[in-house]
This record gives C-alpha cells, structure tokens and sequence, in this order.
C-alpha cells in the first residue's frame, strides 16, 4: 500500500470543474489509485492563474470545486493526522492530507499562512517555480535569500505545526529555511542531482541538511527530473534516486512524492514503467532488485511520512 506524498488531483479538478464536468476523482482517478494499491494521498494545493485571475481568486476556485468533489467522492477522506489516515484505511477510505504548493497567494500576508492551516494543510511550500513576496522558486535566481516575510513565514508555519516544504525552493531559499528550522523540514517531491543535475532536484549535502532536521525527501516520477538521457527516464532509475537518498540518509528518510501529472497530456510524462499511479507495484519492484528488504520498502511506501504526520 502507498501514500503519494504529492499529487496534483486537484488542479486537474479544478480545470474540468470549468469546463463543466463533474464526479472527476470518481471517473478519472479512483481507478488508477485502486490499481495502484494507493492508500492515501497529499493533495497539493497550487494556484495556476488563467488571464486575469489573481493567484487568491485561483485558489479560492480550487478550493471551492474540491469541497464540491470530497462532498462527491463517499471513498475518500480528508484527514489532519496519521491516525485518522489509519481509521480512515480500516473504513476502507483512500485518505488525502492537504499540502501547500506555493503561497504566491497570500502575497506577504502571514494571516494567509493561518487559513491554510485551518484547512488542514499539513506542509507547504514558499513558492512554485516562480519569484514572490516570500522567496525564490527554483526557476529564479539561486543567490536570493529569503525575503523579511520569507523567513518570518517559515518561524509562523512552524509554530502552527506546518512544515516547511523545500521542493521548488532556490538553493540559497533552502539554506535560510535549513538555517531557521526547529521542526522537521521535507522536500515532498525532487531527486537527487547526483544522477539528474537540475535545479528542482536535491545535492547530496541538502539530502543530509533535511535529513539532520529530521525530514524526509519524496522521489518524482516526472521524466526530466529522473535522467537527462531520454532512454534513462525509467521506473528503474528513480529506483536508483530512491537507493542514492537511502544511501546518503539512511532509509528512514526516504518517501513518495511522485507528482504524476501524465493525465495532463504531452511535456508532463512521468517515466517508462511508472506513467501513473496504477504502475506503483512496478517502483517497489526495483527497490526489491536493488536489495530492500521489504520492511524498507513498507518505510519508503508509507511508513516514513505518516511518521511525520503524526
Ligand atoms: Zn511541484
């Protein structure tokens, strides 16, 4: 059993809630999630504004038509806690926590940070690919720290008991948070640059600065995070990250976070042999070739993030 520790469900439910479509984790996700053996999720909340729209209005559009689909779905369960995910489990539920991918929303409004804790997001991120009021995404600058707002963002989110979340954060973004943590401190969904070397991946000394906080790093199935090489963007290879994190971390550090985004057509590919979450078996398999035993693997699979979800 496996809970993904980073899933976009709901920016695909949003989109077709536009479009007028209804019951979309129903008809277009339950089945993947029941053949991949999917015991629970973390569904990110992410603002991709249309022309027009600000970030806040985005949100509040995401948020709204997911209400309307977990009012939709009788299978699935929002939970705040690892025990109500193992209640939820025993009822035969898929369980979904609630993460943050990205406060451009809030601007540099620490209150915002209060109302995604009171929807009962679990972590978040400062920012997507993009710069904002907080810090720098992966895609900006990598020299520019933290902002004022940034650093007081991340002392707030601790205090509320979010964690901070540094997938998508710039390199020196990821020292300032290091250097202010008090609580465990995760990447929910990026590789190792030591066999993929791009900015949304993870070196081998952040590997260890998360793991010293306590944290946990989720391996990406999105194909250009996993090889440069096109013929190398295999399930085996993110195996191998998953073995590299285990190696640098030890084990105990290591989860899912596999951002499937397939279902959004051409450029979002996950890669060859674990396309979706309905190919999760395969993953497992490899860490099993590569010498896991299967208590390792159940830690990787789910028993590493629900820890930290206590
Ligand atoms: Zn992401």
């Amino acid at each position: 059993m496996v809970l993904d520790g980073h899933a976009d469900l709901l920016y695909d439910v949003v989109r077709r809630a536009a479009a007028g479509e209804t019951e979309i984790l129903t008809r277009r996700h339950l089945p993947r999630l029941r053949a991949g053996s999917v015991e629970g999720l973390v569904l990110a909340i992410w603002a991709a504004p249309e022309v027009g729209e600000t970030y806040a209005e985005n949100t509040a559009r995401m948020l709204a038509a997911a209400q309307t689909e977990f009012a939709a779905s009788p299978w699935l369960k929002v939970v705040r806690t690892a025990a109500e995910a193992e209640q939820a489990k025993e009822e035969k539920q898929i369980y979904a926590f609630l993460s943050v991918e990205g406060m451009a929303a809030i601007g540099g409004d620490l209150a915002g940070i209060d109302r995604y804790a009171e929807l009962g997001a679990r972590f978040g991120t400062l920012t997507w690919n993009e710069e904002n009021l907080l810090a720098t995404g992966a895609g900006g600058d990598p020299d520019r720290p933290l902002t004022a707002q940034g650093r007081q963002a991340v002392c707030w989110m601790q205090k509320l008991g979010m964690m901070v979340d540094v997938s998508h954060l710039n390199d020196r973004g990821f020292r300032d948070v290091i250097g202010l943590a008090e609580r465990p401190v995760l990447a929910s969904h990026s590789n190792c640059r030591a066999l993929c070397d791009v900015p949304r991946n993870l070196t081998d000394d952040q590997l260890r600065a998360i793991r010293d906080t306590g944290g946990v790093v989720g391996v990406n199935s999105f194909h250009r995070f996993v090889h440069g090489d096109p013929q190398q963007q295999t399930v085996e290879m993110l195996a191998r990250h998953a073995c590299h994190m285990a190696e640098v971390m030890g084990v105990e550090h290591v989860v899912c976070g596999f951002d499937f985004c397939g279902y959004f057509g051409p450029g979002n590919e996950s890669v060859q042999g674990l396309e979706d979450c309905s190919q999760s078996a395969n993953f497992f398999h490899w860490l099993e070739r590569f010498g896991m035993t299967a208590q390792e693997r159940e830690l990787v699979a789910r028993g590493n993030l629900l820890r930290l979800l206590r």
